[in-house]
C-alpha cells in the first residue's frame, strides 16, 4: 500500500500528552537523563486531554506544610466517597506526593489563589484550592515539552505492540498522523499510557445540534482503557461509571458554588430534599449513608428521586449568595475559567445569576480513573506500601511487562483530578526508568507481519469508503459502509437504553445488559464495514473503536458486580441494594485477544489505613 511508514525507536514511549503523560515525560527526564523519551499526542500537548480549556481549581492539595490535611485523611476521605472501595496503596502515594508537584505548577508561572487573611492558597473546599486556570495546560505542557527528546503531535495510536516472543511483554504502538496519513511505529522499552478516560460512550443528554455539548470533553475517546483492553491486561472497576450534578444543558462545575460561595440547590418548592431521603438511602446502602461528606453518588441519588417524584427542576440558588462584587466575580470567572459554554448559557437564556436560581441535573455516564470514580487498569503498588498481592515489581505497571499506566488509565484509585494525575505519571515513569534501567541489553521486537497486518487495518475504512461511496442512496447513507457517526450514535443508544443511561434513569439488570452485549456483538462486527471519507473520519473511526472496546468491559463489569454499590451512578434493578457480604471486592476482567473470551474475577480489597473517622456517629 501506498502510505509511508515512518519507525521511531526510544527508551521510554509516553502515550497521550495529558496530565498523566506530561507528569510521565518530565520525571522520566530526571531519572533517566540519558534515556531517549518519546511523547506521542492526537492532538497538541499545548492544548489535548480534559483541562485543554482550563480549570478554575485544583481538586486534589493536601497542604501539609500547614498542617491542613495528612495523605491518610485523603484516603478515608476517597474511601468512603467510593463507599468503600479504593486501592488505599495508591491512593496514599498519590496524596504523600502531591503537594510538591503542585508547588511546581505555581515555580512555572501557574497563578494561584490566596487567601489575604492566611496567606495560604485559598480553598475552595477542604481538597481544591482555587487557580487562574485558563492556561494551566499549556504552562504543564512546556515542561513535558522541554523534558522529551521528540514530541509527536497530531498522531493518533490505534494499537500498543506486543514482544514477538513474550507475548505479555510491550514492544511499542502504532497510529497515523492525522494531517498527512503516514503511518509510524513507535518502539519502545517501556510504555506509559496516559490517554485519558472517555465520554460519548453513553448517549448525552444534548442530541443533534447541541451533542457536542457534554461536560466530559468529546475529544475523549477511552483510548486509555481501548489501548490496553485487547492486550490482555487486567481491567478493575469498569462498572463504576461517572454521573456528575452539574448546572443544566452548560455543564457548569457546581464546586465553587456549593463550597466556596455556600449556595444552597432545593427543589421547585425550595425545599432541602436530602435530609428528607435519608431512611430510604439507608435502606438501600446502610451505614454508607452516615459518610460525611455525603458521598458523590448518593447526593445525585437523592437529587434523582426527587425528580422522578415530580419535584423538580432542582435549583442552585445562586441570587442568595452574590451579594458583593467580588463574589459575582468569582461565579462568572469560575465558568469563563473553564466551562464557558455554561456562560453562554446564562447569556442566551437571559439568566441573572444575581436574580435567577439556575437548574442542575445529573449527566449522562462517563468512564474516568481519576475524578470522583476508579475505573481502569489493575496496577502494581508502590513498594513500601501496597500489600503483597497488589504488587508485581514496578509501581504503576499493569499486569502487562513494561507497560505503565496514570491518571485515567490507573483503576481503583479514585479523586486524583489534575493535579493527582501528573503525579501519578511521575511515579510511574520512576518506575519504567528503573524497569528499563535493570534491563539494559534487552530490545523487545516487533513482529514485522504484524505490523503490516495492523497497517492494512487502521486505514481499511478508507478503502471501505472508496468503494462503498459509489452506491450511496441518499445524502450521506451507503449499503455498504456505516460513518463513524453513525457506529458512534448507535453505540450510544445500546448504551443507554441497555447499561443505564439518562434515558433509563441509569437503570439496568442482567436481561437488558445480556441483550445490550448482543447488540454491541454486532456493532463490533459491523465495525469492520466503517468507512471513513477522511483522515479526520479515519480518526473518528479508530476513537470509535476504541470506544466500543470500552462500552464492552462496562458491560460485562456491571454485570458482573451484582448489587447496587453507588446509587445515582447507576442501579441494577435486580439487585437494588448494596451488598457488602458478597461485593466488597474490586471486579477484575481480562479479556484474550485470541479466543475473544472475557474472564471476570473478584479481586481482595485492603485496608492500609485504619479509621473511618469521617463517619458521623
Ligand atoms: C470536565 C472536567 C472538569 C474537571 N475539573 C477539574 C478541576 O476543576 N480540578 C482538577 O484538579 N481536575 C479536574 N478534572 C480532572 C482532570 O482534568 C483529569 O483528572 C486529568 O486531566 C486526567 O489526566 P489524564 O492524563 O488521565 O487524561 P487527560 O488529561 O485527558 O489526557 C489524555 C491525553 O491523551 C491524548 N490521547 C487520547 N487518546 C489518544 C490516542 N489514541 N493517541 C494519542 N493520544 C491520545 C489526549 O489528546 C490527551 O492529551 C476535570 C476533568 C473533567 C473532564
Amino acid at each position: 500500500m501506498g502510505r509511508r511508514t515512518k519507525f521511531v525507536d526510544s527508551d521510554i514511549l509516553v502515550i497521550g500528552g495529558g496530565f498523566g503523560g506530561c507528569g510521565a515525560t518530565y520525571e522520566s527526564r530526571y531519572w533517566g537523563r540519558d534515556l531517549k523519551i518519546v511523547l506521542v499526542e492526537k492532538a497538541n500537548i499545548e492544548r489535548s486531554g480534559a483541562v485543554a480549556q482550563g480549570l478554575s481549581a485544583i481538586n486534589c492539595y493536601m497542604g501539609m506544610q500547614w498542617g491542613e490535611n495528612q495523605p491518610e485523611d485523603f484516603v478515608k476521605y476517597t474511601r468512603g466517597d467510593l463507599m468503600g472501595l479504593v486501592r488505599e496503596d495508591l491512593v496514599y502515594d498519590i496524596a504523600r506526593h502531591v503537594d510538591s508537584t503542585v508547588h511546581k505548577f505555581e515555580e512555572w508561572g501557574l497563578p494561584i489563589l490566596k487567601n489575604p487573611e492566611t496567606g495560604r492558597y485559598l480553598r475552595e473546599g477542604k481538597w481544591q484550592i482555587m487557580i487562574h486556570g485558563e492556561s494551566y495546560k499549556p504552562i504543564v505542557a512546556e515542561a513535558a515539552r522541554k523534558s522529551a527528546t521528540e514530541v509527536y503531535n497530531r498522531i493518533m495510536v490505534t494499537h500498543l505492540l506486543m514482544d514477538k516472543t513474550r507475548p505479555n511483554r510491550v514492544a511499542g504502538c502504532v497510529g497515523f498522523n492525522v494531517r498527512n496519513g503516514d503511518f509510524y511505529v513507535f518502539r519502545a522499552k517501556a510504555v506509559i499510557v496516559g490517554a485519558g478516560g472517555g465520554s460519548h460512550i453513553y448517549r448525552p443528554r444534548s442530541v443533534g445540534e447541541g451533542m457536542g455539548r457534554t461536560w466530559y470533553a468529546p475529544w475523549s475517546t477511552a483510548s486509555a482503557y481501548g489501548l490496553l483492553i485487547p492486550t490482555g491486561a487486567k481491567m478493575t472497576q469498569m462498572e463504576n461509571k461517572i454521573v456528575l450534578t452539574r448546572f443544566k444543558d452548560g455543564y457548569g462545575p457546581v464546586g465553587a458554588w456549593f463550597l466556596l460561595l455556600k449556595a444552597h440547590a432545593t427543589n421547585a418548592a425550595g425545599e432541602f430534599y436530602e435530609k428528607d431521603r435519608y431512611p430510604e438511602i439507608k435502606a438501600r446502602v446502610g451505614h454508607y449513608v452516615d459518610i460525611v461528606p455525603m458521598p458523590t453518588c448518593l447526593r445525585n441519588h437523592a437529587m434523582l428521586e426527587e425528580i422522578k417524584a415530580g419535584k423538580g427542576p432542582i435549583y442552585m440558588h445562586t441570587q442568595k449568595v452574590l451579594d458583593t462584587k467580588e463574589k459575582e466575580e468569582i461565579g462568572w470567572e469560575d465558568f469563563l475559567d473553564m466551562t464557558i459554554g455554561q456562560a453562554v448559557v446564562w447569556a442566551a437564556q437571559n439568566i441573572d445569576p444575581k436574580e435567577t436560581p439556575s437548574e442542575l441535573i445529573t449527566s449522562e455516564p462517563y468512564i474516568m480513573g481519576s475524578h470522583a470514580t476508579c475505573s481502569g487498569a489493575w496496577a502494581s503498588g508502590p513498594e513500601d506500601c501496597a500489600p503483597a498481592d497488589y504488587q508485581w515489581g514496578y509501581n504503576r505497571m499493569t499486569t502487562v511487562e513494561g507497560l505503565f499506566g496514570a491518571g485515567d488509565t490507573i483503576g481503583g484509585s479514585a479523586h486524583k483530578f489534575s493535579a493527582g494525575s501528573f503525579v501519578e505519571g511521575r511515579l510511574a515513569a520512576k518506575a519504567a526508568v528503573r524497569y528499563v534501567m535493570e534491563r539494559k541489553t534487552e530490545s523487545p521486537q516487533v513482529d514485522d507481519d504484524e505490523v503490516e497486518r495492523l497497517k492494512r487495518a487502521v486505514y481499511k475504512p478508507l478503502e471501505t469508503y472508496r468503494v462503498g461511496r459509489n452506491e450511496i442512496v441518499a445524502g450521506s447513507v451507503a449499503p455498504s459502509y456505516i460513518t463513524p457517526l453513525h457506529g458512534l450514535q448507535r453505540l450510544e443508544k445500546i448504551m443507554d437504553e441497555y447499561v443505564g443511561g439518562v434515558g433509563m434513569f441509569y437503570v439496568t439488570s442482567e436481561p437488558l445488559m445480556n441483550r445490550g452485549l448482543e447488540l454491541l456483538k454486532m456493532l463490533t462486527e459491523d465495525f469492520e464495514c466503517i468507512g471513513a471519507e477522511d483522515l479526520h473520519q479515519l480518526q473518528r473511526a479508530w476513537e470509535l473503536q476504541h470506544r466500543i472496546l470500552t462500552a464492552e468491559s462496562v458491560t460485562r463489569h456491571t454485570l458482573f458486580r451484582q448489587e447496587t454499590r453507588w446509587p445515582g451512578y447507576y442501579y441494577r434493578g435486580d439487585y437494588p441494594k448494596l451488598d457488602d457480604s458478597e461485593w466488597h471486592c474490586f471486579t477484575g476482567s481480562q479479556y484474550d485477544p485470541k479466543s475473544k473470551e472475557w474472564t471476570m474475577s473478584k479481586l481482595p480489597v485492603h485496608r492500609i489505613v485504619e479509621g473511618f473517622e469521617l463517619l458521623r456517629t
